[in-house]
């Protein structure tokens, strides 16, 4: 979650990684810090943001070309200087960084307490200094034995750096869980947790897998398994570049992300719809087509906002191609014993393709011999290569924490996949012919909405100081009300639930009084009179209605605002009603004074469970 920089070549690494880490930081910002050797190790770390750290650290004494730097996101003790990596052994000659969590650690703590050490954090990571060095001191052995013999000790998940000032030529890596990428550029090398610290100095990349250690040094890399076997790796070339993660003039990363919502989806669909031909091309799931279609069930795997994309693909792909399709949340799915049967498919879904949980259930499916396909936006990424295919959301870099664009893309891909599994099956060439046509329009439509955003900021300043929210919609929409009430919690702190509009009736309308707005996905398709009456009943009870509609009039007298948007196809929908949701919640976090881009208690992609 949070993340791992690192450097070794001929330039002063202190600003290398303070940049790398500032563009990591979106993954987890409690606290950051970095370690140079020179000459000596220096340390120097910080509760907050990387600028805290930046604006401090005595740049005069950082001078070396080797380091390591890191943004934590708390999981064992609080977000504090104490706790905030690198942590150093005893004696203060190595450095480590961490992302995951050591599981025995507390165990292997008791060990080395019984050996003497003394612990200065309340992490699991500090075990880790110690045990390396307490290898080290009995065995002799060189540092990089010394860290794969550590490692072959502990149970858990870790992305890990390392330096020391006795080995001065030397930045250690190790993966299992928790990603990490080394960058390879001329005289000198990268490391990073994610690509974005690396853009801007190579696009030449490899990727480490679970069980993997690479030993940098200024002249190469070497790079082989925790059980000590030499590995050759590939090097990849990055597709993102460093234009595209820059804010270009938006206040936000969301913002901006959000706007862009026209462009990612027409690159999402880049080549894949031909009106021409009257079809759908999803190179990378060709050859599991027939897989697809003979399936007796679909299971789709995921987390949060990615889960929200999965019941819209419920809805799409047993609407449109009439194939059953389960949805599980990921973490659960990997530890109730799930049972999966031949003719079964599980597809995944993860915008970073590193979501532990997610990873986690491609790896229950593989053991139990099924199927399973993977839609994640970030090229390369674990899923994306541990999966048997996929397809890729190309949404482009998605940096603001609370995901936008990406859910879009990914309701694009399974509206793209269910079209496919229908073509020629439950729906008729010209059925799908009209519906490939309203597919192209959506970027359009989109644009549409967008215009809608001063409107959408004057309905933000009126509900800026509700404490709760509802957000109510049925059928395709009741997922788009849960990916609205999530968007409000995450960025603006406000409470907010998502409900089948239809439920309302059993529970959450107690709730309802003057003081709480209802968000009613109200589209005028086979479920809107029922809607209709559900705004009624919330109208009864002096609630607040808001209504996002493609229909007017009746909607207007019972609703104290209404946002119209578009018409399409009732199964695309989502795509549209989506965004005004998205704009409401960043102008009510921004009218809050919330920091949109890095919220409270969130990181990017949760890479621990
Ligand atoms: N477990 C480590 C800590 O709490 C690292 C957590 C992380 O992945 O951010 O410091």
């Amino acid at each position: 979650m949070c993340g791992i920089v690192g450097y070794i070549g001929d330039k002063p690494a202190v600003d290398i990684l303070i940049d790398g880490l500032q563009r990591l930081e979106y993954r987890g910002y409690d606290s950051a810090g970095v370690a140079i050797v020179n000459g000596g190790l220096s340390v120097e770390k910080k509760q907050g943001k990387v600028k805290g750290l930046s604006d401090t650290i005595n740049r005069a004494e950082l001078q070396g070309t080797l380091g390591i730097g890191h943004t934590r996101w708390a999981t064992h003790g609080r977000p504090n200087d104490v706790n905030a990596h690198p942590h150093t052994n005893s004696t203060g000659k190595f450095a480590i960084v961490h992302n995951g969590i050591i599981e025995n650690f507390t165990a292997l703590k008791e060990k080395l307490i019984t050996k003497g050490y003394s612990f200065e954090s309340e992490t699991d990571t500090e075990v880790l200094a110690h045990l390396i060095d307490d290898i080290q001191k009995n065995t002799m052995l060189p540092i990089e034995e010394a860290v794969r013999q550590a490692l072959t000790q502990v149970v858990g998940t870790y992305g890990l750096a390392m330096v020391s000032a006795d080995d001065p030529d030397t930045l250690i890596a190790a993966r299992k869980g928790s990603p990490l990428i080394i960058g390879v550029g001329e005289n000198e090398y990268f490391l990073g947790s994610d690509a974005a610290p690396l853009i801007e100095h190579t696009r030449q990349v490899v990727y480490l897998n679970d069980g993997e250690m690479a030993v940098i040094t200024r002249g190469g890399y070497q790079v082989k398994s925790i059980d000590n076997v030499p590995l050759e790796k590939e090097v990849h070339e990055l597709e993102w570049d460093l234009e595209q993660i820059e804010k270009h003039g938006y206040e936000h990363f969301m913002f901006k992300e959000i706007m862009e919502q026209p462009e990612s989806l027409e690159n999402c669909m880049r080549g894949r719809i031909s009106i021409q031909d009257n079809d759908v091309h999803l190179g990378g799931l060709i050859d599991s087509l027939d897989t697809l279609l003979a399936a007796d069930r679909i299971i789709i795997c995921a987390c949060g906002t990615s889960w929200h994309a999965a019941l819209v693909g419920e809805y799409l792909i047993e609407g449109l191609a009439r194939i059953p399709v389960e949805v599980e949340y990921a973490s659960e799915f990997r530890y109730r014993n799930p049972i999966l049967r031949e003719g079964d498919v599980v597809i995944v879904i993860s915008q970073s393709g590193e979501t532990a949980d997610t990873l986690a259930a491609v790896h229950e499916a593989k053991r139990q011999g099924v199927p399973v396909y993977g839609v994640c936006n970030v090229v390369g990424s674990t899923i994306a290569r541990e999966t048997d295919a996929g397809v890729y959301l190309h949404a482009g870099p998605e940096i603001g924490v609370a995901s936008t664009k990406a859910f879009s893309a990914q309701v694009m891909v399974l509206t793209l996949i269910a079209l496919k599994l229908a073509k020629g099956r439950t729906l008729s060439e010209a059925e799908f012919a009209t519906y490939l046509n309203a597919v192209v329009e959506i970027p359009d439509k989109i644009r549409e909405v967008l215009l809608l955003d001063e409107e959408i900021q004057g309905l933000a300043r009126v509900y800026r100081y509700a404490s709760n929210f509802l957000y109510l919609g049925r059928g395709f929409n009741f997922p788009v009300a849960l990916e609205g009430a999530l968007k409000l919690k995450e960025i603006s702190y406000i409470h907010a639930e998502g409900y089948p509009a239809a439920e309302m009736k059993h529970g959450p309308i107690a709730l309802i009084d003057r003081f709480m707005p209802v968000v009613f996905l109200a589209m005028k398709d086979s479920t809107y009179s029922k809607v209709l009456a559900n705004i009624e009943e919330v109208a009864a009870r002096q609630g607040s209605a808001i209504a996002i509609t493609d229909n007017g009039m009746e909607i207007e007298r019972l609703c104290e605002y209404v946002i119209k948007i578009p018409r399409t196809e009732e199964f695309l929908t989502p795509l549209l009603a989506v965004v005004p949701l998205q704009l409401m919640s960043y102008h009510i976090a921004v009218m809050r004074g919330c920091n949109v881009d890095q919220p409270r208690n969130l990181a990017k992609s949760v890479t621990v469970e």
